[in-house]
């Protein structure tokens, strides 16, 4: 079977927006979803809850997330370790099969799970439409990568048959971020699923309820529910303490820098009653550079600009933060940039016409209202008409001084800076002055300096005359070096085999006699 992305809708075709209009609109009937503990077949809600509120009417308490703890893991732990042998015994076949069935539900599903993400992130919808494409995606590149790359290999001899294989790890941990509830969420958990793990899941607190509808989705299609947990609740409790138990063998984790930081050392430290090495997978955020050539063609480079800097609102682990810009064209790119900012609709993702929406919660709406202000004596630009009710942060372009933390720290908000630079080199060079790796876009007509960016810049994924979000499965397996993670490249080749350790067979041929017991 040929591996193909998914479709997606176009919708600036009124027969597309209406398709799911009704959907959308009556998601609120719903609220609040009641999110459980899913521990084996057993379902529970905790005593205490855990609200989210909407982010453009927070009034609107959207979901209420149960909040598991140490002894709920302890029982999925249990649990797991009776099924994992029949799980792991099924053919690949057979969970590669369940996985093609769980992309298949989802898109009966899609509306509706696009539906609730919107409300709980307030995501645009054709960044939602994107997103969901990428979690169909992850389920239908992994279970045939499973079935193309994982199978064993047979190197015989006269006298020796030696036979390499994989084998799955154990109990994965799977602790998700709130910024594609979808996408990664499906990701994450099907890679280690798909080739014979337990995962235990901690979804983001922030996103719960879309995350448990697409859980939802691999237990109805027959994925046993002994072998997929999910338990919602509170990082720093129910994170931490899967971080921490001795029997979970791999930890695979997307999310900050400090968390992941704080997870790679919690894992190195083999407790008495511990029995393996904890292997961690940490995808974390990114502080991503475009360099604008002194040729550039500036409709790319605006086009590029604005959705890298702005789409979700600049919650993207591969959001545009720096930019840095030939001297050559610098003050009219600068003045496009200005004009073009001041020209994008921001409010609710429910009028499809806005292209930016409110942030996550009112906690980055403080954090990013502060660097505002810190920084208003550099602001040369902003989109000047926003809500007033609602978490909005109006999209803001800075010339911060050099020594700023403005060019260091991740934001995660629509906040840009902007660097005059004298030559392409220096901008190579600042682009590298990071502790960060992950995206990064060069917009640029001459050859000589394209080649110079695809040897030099430390970027795990590198875009050339286009914007710098939204990598595709297959065509852009996505991730990055240096702190912003451990190069695990999502939805590319190498990407289940940080679920499995190779094990080998090797067995004498050379036969002496049969034994006469085995031969009646
Ligand atoms: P976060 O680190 O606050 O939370 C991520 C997950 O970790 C959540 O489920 C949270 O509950 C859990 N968590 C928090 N504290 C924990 C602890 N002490 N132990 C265990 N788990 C804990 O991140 P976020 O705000 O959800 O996501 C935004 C961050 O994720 C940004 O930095 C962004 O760049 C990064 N990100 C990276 C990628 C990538 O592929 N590199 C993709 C998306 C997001």
């Amino acid at each position: 079977m040929e591996f193909k992305n998914e479709p997606i809708r176009d919708f600036s075709l009124e027969k597309e927006r209406s398709s799911i209009r009704k959907t959308l609109d009556s998601i609120p009937k719903l609220f609040p979803f009641q999110i459980p503990i899913s521990i084996g077949t057993k379902e529970k809600f905790s005593e205490k809850l855990l609200a989210h509120k909407n982010p453009w009417s927070p009034e609107l308490m959207v979901t209420n997330v149960s909040l598991s703890k140490a002894n709920d893991l302890e029982e999925t732990i249990q649990i797991s370790k009776k099924h994992w042998y029949s799980w792991k015994e099924q053919s690949q076949e057979e969970r590669s099969r369940l996985l093609l069935k769980v992309a298949e539900k989802l898109i009966s599903k899609k509306d509706f799970i696009l539906s609730v993400c919107i409300w709980e992130t307030g995501k645009q919808i054709t960044e939602a439409e994107i997103e969901f494409a990428e979690a169909i995606d992850f389920c239908r590149y992994y279970a045939m990568l499973a079935l193309n790359k994982l199978s064993p290999q047979k190197t015989i001899l006269l006298g020796e048959d030696n036979i390499y294989y994989y084998q799955p790890k154990g109990i994965v941990g799977c602790i998700t971020p709130w910024n594609f509830p979808m996408a990664i969420f499906t990701g994450m958990c099907a890679g280690p699923l798909v080739v014979g793990n337990i995962v235990i899941t901690k979804p983001a607190e922030e996103t719960s309820a879309t995350a448990y509808e697409i859980a939802k989705c691999f237990w109805e299609v027959g994925i046993p529910k002994e072998v997929f947990h999910f338990l919602p609740g509170i990082g720093s409790e129910i994170g931490d303490a899967i971080v921490n138990h001795p029997e979970v063998s791999v930890i695979n984790f997307t999310g900050s820098r400090d968390v992941g930081l704080s997870i790679l050392r919690s894992a190195s430290i083999v407790s008495p009653n511990q029995s393996i090495i904890k292997k961690v997978i940490c995808e974390l955020g990114g502080k991503n550079a475009m360099i604008v050539d002194a040729d550039a063609d500036l409709d790319v480079a605006i086009q590029s600009i604005l959705p890298s800097a702005f789409g979700f609102q600049g919650q993207k682990c591969s959001a545009l933060s720096r930019l840095y810009v030939h001297k050559d064209c610098y003050q009219r790119l600068k003045e496009r940039l200005i004009d073009a900012m001041d020209g994008l609709l921001i409010g609710s993702p429910l009028d499809f016409g806005n292209r930016v929406g409110p942030v996550i919660h009112e906690e980055s709406f403080l954090r990013l209202t502060k660097i505002q202000k810190e920084n208003e004596s550099f602001i040369v630009g902003r989109t000047r008409s926003i809500p007033t009710e609602g978490f909005y942060i109006s999209p803001s372009l800075y010339e911060p001084p050099k020594d700023s933390s403005m060019w260091r720290s991740e934001i995660f908000g629509p906040l840009l800076s902007m660097q005059k630079i004298s030559s392409f080199s220096e901008g190579i060079q600042l682009v590298n002055d990071s502790d960060y790796a992950l995206t990064c876009g060069v917009i640029s007509r001459n050859p000589k300096n394209v080649m110079e960016a695809k040897l030099k810049i430390d970027a795990g994924n590198l875009y050339i005359n286009r914007g710098i979000t939204g990598a595709i499965v297959n065509r852009q397996p996505f991730g990055g070096g240096k702190l912003s993670g451990t190069g695990a490249k999502a939805g590319g080749p190498d990407y289940l085999s940080l679920f499995v350790e190779g094990r080998t067979f090797t067995e004498n041929t050379m036969r002496h006699g049969f034994s006469r017991d085995t031969i009646q």
